[in-house]
């Protein structure tokens, strides 16, 4: 069975590799065939400029550097956070030890938030230290190591029947997540369960699920209230686990208590405490976990630039979001699109030192707040923006570029299919374009400056597992990083750039007539601009 199984998998990776071979040959066929004198099949039109970024992104790599101090020395990027600006700082410093000038420009202010340690021991009925951490700017625990049994939601019939149980969770940490009947992803399932099996696990799932939904919900409390009338109960702590649909990983976001903390444990050991406490075992957990409150704190875009010379007013810009949630280190968000954008930035300045239009690199503030540093920056500098020729934006993920979208400008195809023209088939044969494409409202920040009608595009990635193992979640670590994908990345970026910033001609901005709304019966609309919110979490 084993074997066979064995075999079955080896055959399908096998099959699997011609097959997205000649799915990319495909589209960049398609590509040629629908350029009016275009670019000839695999090989690229000679550049030496190319050739010299080419070598100098794989000869002279400072990728691994980058990411190591990033990701190893600085750590996580959470907003507001002295880490952040402790990125911003190093990222100037770097931008200048190679002669490209940098700064950070403040955009807002933020709640700021030290995360400290997070220790979190069962106690009793035996003694194992549990995986968890606090989520983002959850409260400490005054220094102290607090130790208290667990308690989970009960089952109640209403509101009012919660509200006279509440009093149980005095000095208790509360759990408040349905306990997973499995830490197995359903790929796994899928490849050793019955048929039988797969089918019966995801009913259960699906009927606990439920069940534990219909618990909360008739406390008369949602997710968002229901920590806070714990603690004003008097629970010393609410335990949660947000699971990412994968081996190990959960995903680690914010806080709603505001006087104890709140903890994030693993599948494992939160089905281990919800397993003995509603077995009745009274298991005990100790809890220390330490975070500051550092106060209104000044949050920054980090910007360099390498002027124009023939057009210094008109901008190619790259652009990468530079904070991260702090489950982890952010490595795949957005630390490789973050390293990716400064590696093309030090190879056009060693390369391109004088480009005809000038080279702007944006690392954006709380982008995972709702796109707020780029949105900031549109509404600050409509100099730039009116004069954008292009934006490059990366994040979701480490994996190489595999699609182009000319987001719904109309002549997009022409000026995109230009740019690419020169990029090495080597890169170029994984990337299937998508012409005109549609807008993107959102996701990332090219969508703030799309919202503003400026050209801006996403280089977008394959996955790597990302949804489930690294986006926000506890394991988004160095380790995750895919070094020849980005490096794969930063070429293209920096040869794109180099088109777009010689380009002979202005990038159009001609927008399609979007197609009727099948839900208003109305004509689709270009996203609207949103407004940064400029201080957050105060
Ligand atoms: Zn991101």
């Amino acid at each position: 069975m084993k074997t066979m199984t064995n075999l079955i998998n080896k055959g399908r990776i096998r099959y699997m590799a011609p097959i997205f071979v000649s799915a990319a040959l495909l589209s960049s066929t398609w590509g040629i065939a629908q350029r009016p004198g275009g670019f000839g099949g695999g090989q690229a039109i000679k550049d030496p400029i190319v050739d010299a970024i080419v070598k100098e992104g794989k000869d002279n790599s400072q990728l691994e550097k980058l990411a190591h101090e990033l990701m190893d020395g600085i750590g996580p990027r959470l907003v507001g956070s002295p880490k952040m600006k402790q990125a911003n700082d190093w990222a100037v410093s770097k931008y200048t030890s190679w002669g490209i000038s940098a700064k950070n420009e403040q955009w807002g202010e933020w709640r700021g938030w030290d995360r400290g340690i997070t220790h979190v021991d069962m106690v009793l009925p035996w003694v194992k230290s549990l995986e968890g951490m606090q989520l983002a700017w959850s409260p400490s625990t005054g220094g102290k190591t607090v130790t208290g049994e667990t308690i989970l939601l009960p089952e109640i019939a209403d509101s009012l029947a919660f509200q006279q149980w509440l009093p149980n969770v005095k000095g208790k940490f509360v759990l408040i997540s349905v306990a997973q009947p499995t830490g197995r992803p359903d790929y796994n399932w899928d490849e050793f369960g019955t048929k039988e099996s797969v089918e019966k696990m995801k009913k259960e799932r699906t009927a606990l699920t439920q069940a534990w939904n219909n618990r909360i919900s008739k406390t008369g409390f949602n997710a968002r209230t229901l920590p806070v009338a714990l603690e004003n109960a008097g629970a010393v702590g609410v335990v949660m686990s947000n699971w990412s649909n994968g081996f190990g990983v959960n995903k680690i976001f914010s806080a709603n208590t505001k006087k104890v903390p709140t903890i994030d444990l693993s599948l494992e050991d939160y089905g281990l405490l919800f397993r003995l406490t509603e077995s009745g075992k009274k298991p005990q957990i100790s809890v220390r976990a330490d975070s500051k409150e550092t106060g209104t704190t000044p949050v920054f875009n980090t910007l360099a630039e390498i002027k124009g010379t023939t057009k210094p007013n008109e901008y190619v810009m790259l652009s990468a979001h530079f904070d991260s949630w702090d489950g982890a280190t952010g490595a795949t968000d957005n630390g490789t699109g973050t390293i990716t954008m400064m590696e093309a930035m030090r190879i056009l300045k060693k390369i391109l030192p004088n480009p005809k239009r000038t080279i702007l690199v944006g690392h954006w503030g709380s982008e995972e707040q709702g796109l707020n540093g780029s949105r900031a920056f549109v509404e600050d500098h409509p100099e730039i923006v009116n004069n954008l020729q292009a934006l490059f934006n990366q994040d979701n993920g480490t994996g190489r570029v595999a699609n182009i979208s000319g987001q719904g400008f109309l002549h997009s195809y022409e000026y995109i299919s230009r740019w690419l023209s020169t990029v090495p088939a080597e890169i170029r044969q994984h990337i299937t374009t998508n012409f005109p494409g549609s807008p993107g409202g959102g996701g990332s920040d090219f969508a703030s400056f799309l919202a503003a009608g400026a050209p801006g595009f996403s280089l977008s990635s394959l996955g790597w597992s990302y949804g489930n193992y690294t986006w926000h979640t506890n394991r988004d670590t160095y380790d995750k990083i895919v070094f020849d994908d980005v490096r794969n990345n930063a070429i293209l970026t920096a040869i794109l750039v180099y088109m777009a910033s010689e380009d002979d001609q202005k990038t159009s901005r001609d927008k399609i007539v979007l197609p009727i709304n099948p839900r208003t019966g109305k004509p689709g609309e270009w996203p609207a601009p949103v407004k940064a919110t400029r201080k957050g979490g105060l």
